[in-house]
């Protein structure tokens, strides 16, 4: 899988936007003798009787589409007064009014000249004359998820932080709120628990949470916990920014649920954007206003390549020129919904178009929506979040396994496909995991089926907590996992597991008051011991039967990798 590009600082993105429009300026002069030429090649230019369609053709298609994209391009890189010649040279030659020739000889000159001053401007002040988004917000965040833990109770206090770190936080507990508050100001977690009653005063916890919320002026996740079910108590909580209301005595697997929604949103995968633009320089500033808000963005030059782009790119959303050279944008748009995979895929144009019934028509090949040059950035950025997130949310729903939320059997098959041709052309390594619960059916025949849902689910948070993003985690069948990890060997792959039997075999599980544990077995193989799908497969699954038969509750790696 291709790995996000690195957000640039603001100083970095705004160099760059400068090479950009001084890059683009020095080539106007070039492209408007080019214009000058079809102009002149252009006939008289007389209209059929009672039609638009002029004698002149193929050249005159060329000069309109040329200042089509002036028009567009100028205004998107900042340079107004460009973009405003261009559109009455749009005009002129679409209406032919009395000497239009004339006028638009005129347009051309007016243009070169503007052009050759911004060319002198933009390489005396760079960075200027636009408008990049400066946001502190959009900044990558770590990966470890810090908790702090508060309570009075120091044995609680240590079994909750024993148990989440089984899921993967890392868990720090203190007795007295004032010890939370200094560790806090010192490293912020990405939540706290906190007990809502301690001996120092009823509100002590509380209140020293209102007072850092106060200062340092982050709201802070919190999750209260408290022997009090009644509404002042849980009132005072929402007030005090509680998030989770939890009355003791708390489970860890509620809480984790709990944790994993509030602290979820420090990890969003960067939404990955196609840009189809002929021209490079308005591609390129488009991709640096969506790198700026944290997407990941790809640009395509040639529509003819977009089909062979959305399968190794695999855009949330493409960005569609309207004019370019070998075919329009909505002709782009339609090959790709052609592709019954790509259905759903949102298609936005973004163009100088403003003609509203030609718009309309192009929107009816079902796309998505269209922007118009030059574009607001966050307009740009808002509109291009909201629906590559919604098709993030759909992708999910279908992909996705309902109990656990982890990848369904279909979805993990292909993705191991996938990441196995990848392997091959790159030459990486590549580690599959079978992984299954040990003795499951007893879970369910002692404690009932609801509960051994609620096993299932631990153990996908355990999964899901530990491993890297990138890594692929799916519900193969009914308590049946599969990992795939990318540039893992064998060995690692099984130490790496091996680390998560041991947690997941400590997790508590209670079915009233009568605690229990679960283990699982795993079976280990890889890329490139085992070469095809099939073998990698069958190889895990038969080191997992060993696994079994060994007695349970342990990893084992496929027996070409064993070190025997
Ligand atoms: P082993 O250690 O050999 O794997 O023994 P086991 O009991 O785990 O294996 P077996 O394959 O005999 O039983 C698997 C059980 O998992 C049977 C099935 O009812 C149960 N199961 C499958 N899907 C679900 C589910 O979604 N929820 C629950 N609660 N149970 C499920
Ligand atoms: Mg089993
Ligand atoms: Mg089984």
């Amino acid at each position: 899988m291709t790995q996000p590009r690195p957000l640039n600082t603001a100083a970095q993105a705004s160099e760059k936007m400068a090479k950009l429009r001084q890059t683009y300026v020095l080539q106007l002069p070039r492209q408007l003798a080019h214009m000058q030429s079809l102009l002149d090649r252009m006939g008289d230019g007389a209209a059929q009787a009672g039609t638009h369609t002029y004698a002149d053709g193929a050249p005159a298609a060329e000069l309109f589409r040329l200042l089509h994209n002036l028009k567009g391009t100028g205004r998107s890189l900042g340079f107004s007064l460009l973009g405003s010649y261009a559109e009455q040279g749009e005009v002129l030659l679409q209406d032919r009014p009395a000497q239009w020739r004339e006028l638009l000889q005129k347009c051309l000159q007016q243009l070169l000249s503007t052009a050759q001053e911004q060319a002198l401007l933009a390489s005396n002040t760079p960075g200027s004359g636009f408008a990049l988004v400066n946001d502190p917000q959009v900044q990558a965040k770590a990966h470890g998820r810090l908790v702090y833990l508060c309570d009075d109770e120091a044995i609680m206090l240590e079994q909750l932080a024993a148990q989440l770190a089984c899921f993967g936080y890392e868990a720090r507990g203190f007795t007295d709120p004032q010890a939370l508050r200094e560790a806090f100001l010192q490293r912020r977690p990405d939540a706290v628990i906190m007990d809502v009653h301690f001996p120092q005063g009823a509100r002590a916890g509380i209140d020293v949470l209102l007072k850092l919320r106060e200062e340092t002026g982050a709201p802070v996740p919190a999750v209260f916990l408290s022997s009090r079910s009644d509404f002042d108590a849980r009132l005072g909580a929402v007030r005090a920014g509680g998030q989770a209301y939890f009355v003791k005595p708390v489970r860890a697997n509620v809480l984790v649920e709990a944790l994993d929604t509030l602290t979820h949103h420090d990890q969003p995968e960067p939404y990955r954007i196609l840009i189809v633009d002929d021209e490079p320089a308005v591609a390129e500033y488009h991709a640096l206003l969506l790198q700026q808000a944290g997407m990941s963005t790809h640009t395509l030059h040639d529509p003819r390549e977009v089909l062979q782009t959305l399968n190794t790119f695999r855009p949330d959303l493409v960005l569609m020129d309207m004019y370019m050279p070998h075919c329009s944008g909505q002709e782009v748009a339609a090959v790709i919904r052609q592709d019954v995979q790509y259905v759903g895929l949102p298609i936005v144009y973004l163009t100088a178009e403003t003609d509203r019934q030609k718009l309309l028509g192009a929107m009816k090949i079902g796309v998505e929506g269209a922007l118009s040059k030059p574009v607001n950035p966050l307009e740009l950025i808002g509109a291009v979040a909201v629906r590559a997130e919604r098709m993030r949310t759909l992708r999910g729903l279908m992909a996705r396994d309902s109990l656990t939320g982890l990848f369904n059997h279909t979805v993990t098959t292909q993705l191991l496909e996938r990441s196995l041709a990848q392997a091959q052309r790159t030459g990486g390594l590549l580690s599959f995991v079978m992984l299954d619960i040990d003795h499951f059916k007893v879970v369910n025949d002692t404690y009932g089926h609801p509960m051994g849902d609620q096993v299932l689910i631990a153990l996908s948070r355990v999964l899901q907590q530990r491993l890297r993003s990138a890594d692929i985690i799916g519900r193969y069948g009914g308590e049946e996992f599969a990992i795939i990890l990318h540039n893992e060997s064998a060995e690692s792959a099984a130490q790496l597991i091996d680390t998560l039997r041991q947690d997941f075999a400590r997790v508590s599980f209670y079915n009233g008051d009568q605690e229990f544990h679960c283990t699982f077995s795993a079976g280990v193989a890889a890329f490139p011991e085992y070469q095809s799908f099939e073998v990698l497969r069958e190889a895990a699954d038969q080191a997992l039967y060993r696994a079994k038969r060994a007695g349970r509750n342990r990893v084992l790696l496929s027996t070409a990798g064993e070190p025997q």
